[in-house]
């Protein structure tokens, strides 16, 4: 996912929607397009910055909001059952895709 992936919010439950509050994707892992307020690619473990404060996406219904945000689907296997779960894997899958 990564290079590709990203983060994102949606908000829920196991399956394929996120829940509230995590923010683990927009977080844990790399992103390679430049998200806007950032001067260039998101480093692994840097919190994005259009993170808010409780991990809601500020440009989650707007247009700026990147496409590989957009694009990333949450599912059972990544996001787990907790936020903590969430971003356990996604380090994991970090260290995976990164080297
Ligand atoms: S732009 Fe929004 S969805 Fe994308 S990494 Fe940042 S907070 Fe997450
Ligand atoms: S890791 Fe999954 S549950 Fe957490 S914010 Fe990302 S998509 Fe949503």
């Amino acid at each position: 996912m990564t290079r590709q992936l990203s983060a994102s919010r949606w908000y829920a439950d196991p399956g394929n929607q996120c829940r509230v509050g995590c923010g683990a994707c927009c977080i844990a892992i790399s992103i390679s397009t430049t998200i806007p307020g950032m001067s260039g690619p998101k480093p692994a473990g840097v919190r994005c910055v259009q993170l808010t404060s409780d991990n809601r996406c500020r440009l989650y219904d707007k247009p700026e909001r990147p496409d590989v945000c957009r694009v990333f689907e949450p599912s059972a296997e990544i996001c787990g059952r907790t936020n903590d779960e969430a971003m356990r894997n996604l380090i994991e899958l970090e260290a995976l895709t990164s080297s």
